[in-house]
């Protein structure tokens, strides 16, 4: 069975994985400003709206441009590892000068980055409503909680945590046919990073994005660029 194709899918067509309002379009999840080509074959695709389509793409341009010159340290279109990203910045001054206007020298005297905290939220947020899709089923409530942090800057007990997924021996399974539970079942071929307890990190693209959605519909976790580590919860 492909899973990209199950009956849930046809059962849920019809609404926009971020609002719940008619679909016009396709989205990827992640989107591919997000990772590098070659794109991964099979990356996932949720139903969306025009609007929330494009409501979010200046903001997911803005995330994926200022993660990368965080890890570079400078927004020089030439130091940067991702050659999208380069030539962003190299396209659009005015979204460059803003990123480099938000690279500050604390009083200790190290360089930090200041996110534009909304706009991550709801990249982040986004990110977690179309995993929720494809692997379970649309939610539309709000989130209770968005979290997002470096992963170096997790204490070591907070990183555990975030890597591992908790073993529950009751709880919520998956429906039979969602994409959640033919992971416990199948291999689907694509790269997985195994946790302590056997459940799998989706790497969708090694070194570029990594998420899990616990199968008891209350959290999405993500990693971006091996830089970001973000949660999403409904609680
Ligand atoms: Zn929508």
């Amino acid at each position: 069975m492909d899973p990209r194709h199950l009956f849930m899918d046809q059962r849920l067509a019809g609404k926009c994985a971020y609002c719940g309002g008619v679909p016009d379009t396709r989205d990827h999840v992640p989107s591919r400003v997000l990772l590098d080509e070659p794109f991964p074959p099979q990356l996932p695709v949720v139903d969306a709206c025009a609007a929330c389509n494009q409501s979010f793409s200046l903001d997911e341009q803005y995330l994926a441009c200022f993660l990368e010159c965080v890890l570079a340290g400078t927004t020089e279109p030439c130091d940067v590892q991702r050659s999208t990203v380069a030539r962003m910045l190299r396209e659009l001054p005015a979204l460059r000068s803003r990123l480099a206007a938000s690279r500050r020298t604390n009083e200790e005297g190290t360089i930090v980055w200041q996110p534009e905290v909304d706009r991550v939220r709801r990249v982040v947020t986004k990110l977690a409503l179309g995993h929720m899709a494809y692997e379970l089923y649309p939610r539309h409530e709000d989130p209770t909680a968005v979290f997002f942090a470096p992963l170096s800057t997790l204490g070591e007990s907070q990183s555990g945590a975030f890597e591992d997924t908790p073993f529950r021996d009751i709880g919520v399974w998956p429906e039979i046919g969602t994409r959640a539970f033919m992971r416990t079942v199948i291999a689907t071929g694509q790269e997985s990073m195994p946790t302590p307890h056997g459940e799998a990190w989706i790497v969708v693209q090694a070194n570029r994005y990594r998420y899990i959605v616990e199968s008891d519909e209350s959290k999405v976790r993500i990693v971006l660029s091996e830089y970001l580590a973000c949660q999403v919860a409904w609680e």
